[in-house]
């Protein structure tokens, strides 16, 4: 019997409780396992309990064959990209993520790997997949902080294979691997834990070869999680269709009375009929997911400081409901020339809206505009 996404949740990632009866696995902090063990551990760095459950538990609600985690996000598009090889081509959306891009120009490229970048929100460009014959088409959907929707079921027919970095929308509200990408990665960190206290990272898959690799590179390259990161990631993502909900209906209550505030220029969000993708986004996501991205007419970064139930930090995806402003925070090193061409303004200002009570966290916007 297929289950849905809930049950999945609370139900897959509870084995190795041996006999003790315990409804919840235990944290296995343990760096070795004896020889010969019927479970096939060995060393912590290819392999723990805990990594098992949160794998298990990742493929379960990515819809997924396999999974398998890493230490943060960063470290699952590491173990992707090692993969590749000199002379491999990369074709990447232009608006990735930042430490996406930094890998690819400040690593990769030193060892002959080559990132193209395009806006494939544009069908023009995506002949250049026909082109450049890429080893990976690499899309972020929706993107960081602009929140541009990208058709992952119409480039993953172009027949090049096709990673979605699927962190802003979480495997509640998208599932690539369904709409025909060969990888769906995640930084846990962000809405799959949920509570901004552990990093990680997963790759899923349906295709045994890249499962190998992603096996491979976790040991390989000694990118695991700790075992009681893993164990706080499972736990996480045990509720995570209830806090992507309340996400969702508090993102889009904001992002509708941002709308219609004086001072605020424009507001991007998915789920907003004035989003330039809205029809896309609708068909694809089944939520608009809890970021809002926005730009102000006056002074972004007073009104940031002014917030009090907004946190100005990095990150987002968290219960708590933090603010960034691009320009000075994520996107400072990319220059003003590119980041303005690309929409990050001074004006601009993205908001990771928890889980809170609305009415509160519309009051507190208020206040500080
Ligand atoms: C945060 C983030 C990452 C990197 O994840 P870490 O866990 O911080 O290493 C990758 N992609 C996106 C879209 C992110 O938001």
């Amino acid at each position: 019997m297929k289950t849905g996404f809930t049950t999945r949740a609370v139900h897959t990632g509870r084995g190795y409780v041996g006999t003790t009866g315990a409804v919840m696995p235990p944290v296995y902090l343990t760096s070795t396992f004896a020889s010969g063990n019927p479970d096939g551990f060995d060393y912590t760095r290819s392999g723990n309990p805990n990594f098992r459950l949160l794998e298990e538990t990742i493929a379960a609600l990515e819809d997924a064959k396999f999974a398998t985690c890493f230490a943060s996000g960063v470290s699952a598009i590491t173990a992707v990209v090692s993969s590749l090889k000199t002379g491999d081509v990369v074709l990447a959306e232009e608006n990735i993520y930042g430490c996406t891009y930094r890998l690819f120009e400040r690593v990769f490229a030193k060892f002959g790997v080559r990132a193209v970048y395009a806006d494939l929100s544009r069908r023009a460009n995506w002949r250049k997949i026909r082109e450049l014959q890429p080893a990976l088409v690499w899309l972020e959907s929706p993107t960081n902080p602009l929140l541009k929707i990208l058709d992952i079921a119409g480039i993953s027919k172009l027949g090049a294979p096709v990673v979605v970095d699927n962190t802003f929308a979480s495997p509640f509200l998208q599932r690539p691997l369904e709409l025909g990408a060969t990888i769906s990665l995640s930084s846990t960190t962000k809405y799959i834990n949920g509570h901004s206290d552990s990093l990680a990272g997963v790759v899923a898959t349906n295709a045994p070869v890249w499962h190998e690799r992603m096996v491979f590179a976790q040991k390989a390259l000694g990118l695991q999680p700790g075992p009681f990161d893993a164990w706080l990631t499972t736990r996480g993502a045990r509720t995570l269709a209830l806090r992507m909900e309340r996400h969702c209906a508090n993102a889009l209550a904001i992002a509708g009375w941002l709308e219609k505030q004086r001072g605020v220029r424009s507001v991007r969000y998915p789920f907003l009929k004035s989003h330039p993708q809205y029809r896309l986004a609708r068909r694809q996501m089944s939520g608009g997911s809890g970021i809002i991205t926005f730009e102000l007419a006056g002074n972004a970064k007073a009104f940031c400081r002014k917030l009090k139930l907004f946190t100005l930090a990095e990150s987002l995806g968290g219960v708590e409901s933090l603010v960034c402003h691009p320009a000075t925070m994520t996107h400072a090193s990319v220059p003003r020339a590119v980041r303005e061409r690309t929409g990050i303004k001074d004006g601009t200002v993205r908001l990771s809206v928890g889980i809170e009570d609305v009415a509160d966290l519309i009051a507190d916007l208020k206040q500080a505009l």
